[in-house]
């Protein structure tokens, strides 16, 4: 550390444009901030990056000095991997320039943009492509591990809107990964996270979208809970593509549409969002409050990027969190069951459980045309999130989502899960979430990263031959 703060350092100064944060810089402890509180980790280097010459050299400078790598996007993974102890910490936050052309329907985004970002300069053009569903994510991590949102049953994944990147690789080249150019790659880093490069530009296709869209959302509680559940299966079963439902477990915010008496009461919501008219959102909004009536909803056209940042103060930086995810094939009444058996014996009232409904456009994207760890039959991913403002209420919650977790395997499409919805990265795990893939996955990773330089992820482990 002290060396580095000497001459080598004063190198890298020369030919970086972005900033270079050490210890000794007043906003380090800023700087090395992520989402999650839990995580306080301290990096040797901050190189917040400019360009992709800067992310170039930044990885030279840390493997002449044999010092580890993370790359922060938008700091969003529960696990923290965007920061390590001792490391360089590729910051992209600079890069979060989005371009869009409105007339071939793309965009080009930083590698360091945010949904927000992405969302409004898209927006602005009455488009928009599927991306998270909290403002504050980012693209980065989000689309390299696959990116689920309301707009995925209309098109499909993050991933599958991607049709090209710009790519540094882990030997300080620059190179563009697509169809046709180092297709393997392209390949790879759909789905395959952040080990094979570190993306400094996303280019995505774009869909009409809004800018005004029908939301929706309807709250029931506790003892609602079986009978919301089992109308969300049965409703999702033959829904419009342009209508996406969301199954949320959570508390009821405190928010003006939310009458006195259900603040903070623990529940179960539906996040009904509607692109297409709406007539057909209001009859499925129809369907689902004569049937199980619940115990207060809103309903109401509202702009597009309202919708996406939603949950965004739910959703704030700076809680203790620990995460859990798997994926099953379908609400059955045993799923049902186990989710409302365990759904309430939380203690946090911030903990949640989101239910993304993965089919129609997803469902038509080929198996093996991604390199995304999760099947393309439809399912729901399952999200379980720990989320607490102390230690104790932390270690009860995180009991609690492994235990509801665990509860869940029985009818688990997989060992593994999504790799972007997880605290914990065990070999065996990242294994099972990417299944047949693997092998294909290790040999690309040999092919650009041999000596395992992006190994702060999900990692995938160079092929020996
Ligand atoms: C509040 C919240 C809401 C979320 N909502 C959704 C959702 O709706 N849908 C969904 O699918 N997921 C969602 N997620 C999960 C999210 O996709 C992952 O946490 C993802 O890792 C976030 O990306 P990031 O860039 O913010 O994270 P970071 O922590 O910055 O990055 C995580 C890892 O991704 C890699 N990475 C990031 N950017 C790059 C890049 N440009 N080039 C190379 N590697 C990179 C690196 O390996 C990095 O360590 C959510 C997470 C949170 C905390």
């Amino acid at each position: 550390m002290t060396q580095l703060l000497g001459g080598e350092l004063q190198e890298l100064r020369h030919v970086f444009a972005g900033r270079l944060i050490t210890p000794a810089d007043p906003d380090y402890d800023e700087a090395r901030r992520v989402w999650n509180a839990c995580i306080d980790r301290r990096p040797a280097l901050i190189a917040r990056c400019a360009d992709a010459a800067d992310v170039s050299a930044a990885i030279g400078f840390a493997r002449r000095h044999g010092l580890e790598v993370s790359v922060r996007g938008g700091a969003h993974s529960a696990a923290g991997v965007a920061v390590a102890d001792g490391a360089v910490m590729i910051d992209l936050s600079l890069l979060r320039q989005v371009d869009v052309d409105p007339l071939r329907r793309r965009a080009r985004a930083g590698g360091g943009a945010l949904n927000l970002h992405f969302d409004a300069a898209a927006q602005a053009h009455g488009l928009a492509t599927p991306a998270g569903m909290v403002g504050h994510t980012g693209i980065g991590g989000l689309t390299l591990g696959g990116g689920m949102g309301h707009l995925t049953r209309r098109h499909g994944l993050a991933i599958d809107n991607l049709v090209g990147a710009e790519v540094v690789l882990a030997d300080g080249r620059v190179v563009h990964a697509s169809a046709q150019e180092h297709p393997d790659l392209f390949w790879a880093i759909r789905g395959g996270g952040g080990n094979f490069g570190v993306v400094t530009a996303f280019e995505f296709r774009l869909h009409p979208v809004g800018p005004m869209v029908q939301f929706g959302f309807l709250f029931w509680g506790l003892d609602q809970g079986p009978a919301a559940l089992r109308e969300a299966r049965d409703v999702i079963d033959d829904l419009p593509r342009d209508v996406n439902i969301m199954i949320v477990g959570l508390n009821a915010p405190p928010a003006p549409f939310v009458p006195e008496r259900h603040h903070l009461q623990p529940g179960y919501a539906l996040i009904v969002t509607g692109f297409g008219s709406a007539d057909e959102h209001t009859a499925v909004i129809d369907r689902i409050r004569e049937r199980v009536p619940p115990l207060f909803d809103l309903v109401t056209p509202m702009p597009y990027v309202q919708v996406q940042q939603f949950t965004d103060e739910a959703a704030a930086w700076g809680s203790l969190v620990y995460d859990k995810g798997t994926q099953v094939a379908q609400l059955t009444d045993d799923v049902i069951r186990l989710i409302t058996e365990h759904w309430p014996r939380k203690t946090s009232p911030s903990s949640a459980m989101f239910l993304y409904r993965l089919d129609a456009a997803y469902s038509e994207v080929g198996e093996d045309d991604t390199a995304f760890g999760g099947g393309r039959s439809p399912r729901f991913s399952v999200f379980i999130l720990a989320i607490a403002e102390s230690p104790d209420v932390l270690a009860a919650d995180r009991a609690w989502v492994r235990s509801f977790w665990g509860a869940l395997q029985d009818h688990a499409l997989s060992s593994g899960s999504y790799v972007n919805d997880s605290s914990e990265f065990p070999d065996r795990w990242v294994r099972a979430s990417y299944g047949a893939k693997y092998p294909r996955l290790a040999q690309i990773k040999r092919a650009y990263d041999p000596e395992n330089v992006f190994r702060h992820n999900a990692n995938i482990v160079p092929s020996a031959v």
